[in-house]
């Protein structure tokens, strides 16, 4: 199933030898202002969700990049920049219209298949072809947001202190932190924060931010929403080879700042970020089986983004990620967001990036898809 394309590392979105069901036509959006609800085909990207709900005043959390689909993003989990106050993007879905893998076209929501609603909020591309997806919107005026980029020197410092700020903060207010070279080839490290309330207010709450400098350059300012969905776009352009690997952390521990500050000194790509991204507030609370989604508890997704041009660079990029990976996870919580995990990831860390959720879910997979029909994705597979 074809959404935006955008899940780069299984390439899951298209297959050989199979049949690809491909969205990328279905494109249509009704806004409902009135109700603040939107209902949108699945080849919608985020970039056009967002420029039509922001018409009206509107928006609803999504994921980082504007190209992105709705699709995979939401049937994932989705961690956005609003999601302190709205929780996580398929929290906020009211109703999916999906034709399971046994051929019946289905409504799911809180009334209509219950249980079918709660496996797609979190359980991947597993139970059916989704063909519609109705959300819900909020009102979202300006934003206080962007990025303060400081010296990689300063980086175990500016980690350190990004875990102390991030670790006590309002809902309205959700925060990343990131390793990046500067378009001078100048390794760095940026806090980020997005603010949504009164201007004033998140002023004052990211005050500590501003005072951690001096920085490098400070971008952090009042933005729209479409601005701060389109804001980090350039680090990952279509066409780049990727790689990427994304374990969940319960806390940021001292082992896990080591490793990253050690690891990105040697990172072989000017084009790798390693992007640790919150997952707090709204998007935290509740038990793990309250969706499909089973990492409520983890506060950060750090996700170690790899990219290069040049082919016969694979082979060391891909090494130096799953190396940090694999030393970041050490201090994690032994489970990645579905969205990120590869090919070759093993039944044994499917299981564990599914959590708690992960038997119910093989249950109804096996319920509403015979034959384990769907299996080009995180696959919940048949069990004998
Ligand atoms: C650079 C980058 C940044 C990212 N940032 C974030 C982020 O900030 N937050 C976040 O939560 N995630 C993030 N992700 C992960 C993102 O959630 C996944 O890549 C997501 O799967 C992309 O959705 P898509 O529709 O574009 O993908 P596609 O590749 O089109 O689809 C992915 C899979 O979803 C399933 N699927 C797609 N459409 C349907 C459908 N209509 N019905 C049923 N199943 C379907 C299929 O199994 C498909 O194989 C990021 C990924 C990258 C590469």
């Amino acid at each position: 199933m074809r959404g935006g394309a955008h899940n780069l590392l299984r390439g899951n979105a298209v297959c050989d030898d199979g049949l690809v069901v491909d969205f990328s036509r279905m494109k249509a959006i009704r806004v409902d202002a009135a109700n603040r609800t939107a209902r949108a085909e699945p080849g919608v990207k985020w970039i056009d969700f967002d420029r039509e709900v922001q018409a009206f005043g509107l928006a609803m959390t999504s994921g980082t990049f504007s190209d992105t689909g709705i699709s995979g993003l939401t049937l994932g989990g989705a961690i956005g920049w609003l999601g302190g106050m709205f929780g996580l993007v398929s929290d906020n879905v009211i109703s999916f219209d999906v034709i399971t893998a046994d051929g019946e076209l289905r409504r799911a929501n809180e009334d209509e298949n219950p249980e079918l609603f709660w496996a797609l909020r979190g359980g991947g591309g597993n139970f059916g072809v989704v063909t519609s997806f109705e959300y819900r919107l909020y009102p979202v005026g300006m934003l206080l947001a962007g990025l303060a980029i400081h010296p990689f020197e300063r980086a175990r410092e500016a980690l350190r202190f990004y875990r102390d700020f991030s670790s006590n903060m309002p809902d309205e207010l959700t925060t990343g932190f990131g390793f990046l070279t500067t378009p001078e080839g100048m390794p760095a490290v940026g806090i980020v924060v997005c603010y949504n309330g009164s201007l004033e207010e998140g002023e004052k709450v990211i005050r500590p931010v501003r005072e951690f400098g001096p920085s490098i350059a400070d971008h952090i300012q009042p933005m729209p929403y479409n601005a701060v969905q389109t804001m980090f776009d350039p680090l990952a352009p279509t066409g780049r080879n990727y790689y990427v690997k994304a374990p969940f952390l319960r806390e940021i521990k001292d082992g896990a700042i080591e490793a990253m500050v050690t690891r990105f000194a040697e990172v072989p790509s000017p084009f790798t970020v390693i992007f640790i991204q919150q997952k707090s507030g709204a998007m935290a609370r509740g038990e793990p089986d309250r969706t499909a989604f089973g990492h409520r508890a983890d506060q950060y997704s750090a996700v170690v983004l790899s990219g290069w041009d040049d082919p016969n660079q694979s082979e060391a990029n891909i090494a130096w990620t799953r190396q940090l990976g694999a030393e970041i996870e050490a201090f994690g919580s032994g489970g990645e967001y579905i969205d990120e995990l590869g090919p070759a990831d093993s039944e044994d860390r499917i299981r564990a990036s599914f959590g708690v959720n992960y038997e119910r879910l093989v249950e109804l997979k096996n319920k509403y898809g015979p034959n384990n029909l769907l299996r080009h994705t995180q696959n919940l597979g048949r069990r004998t």
